[in-house]
């Protein structure tokens, strides 16, 4: 009973995986995203920029 396992997100094992939910949906990612930017102190490039970048272009859905 594996069914559709194959595209499920390897982070938070609930939504399908894909690029927009990697980097824009993904309650896992985000948390990293937080957690990465907040470490790295560049508040200037917080989530909300990158999710701003993706959507302007990188990203289609
Ligand atoms: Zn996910």
């Amino acid at each position: 009973m594996a069914a559709c396992l194959a595209n499920r997100c390897v982070m938070c094992m609930s939504e399908e995986e894909s690029s927009k939910h990697l980097f824009l949906d993904c309650r896992v990612s985000i948390g990293v995203w937080n957690w990465a930017t907040q470490s790295a102190r560049y508040p200037t490039l917080g989530y909300g920029c990158v999710a701003m970048y993706l959507r302007s272009g990188c990203v289609t859905t």
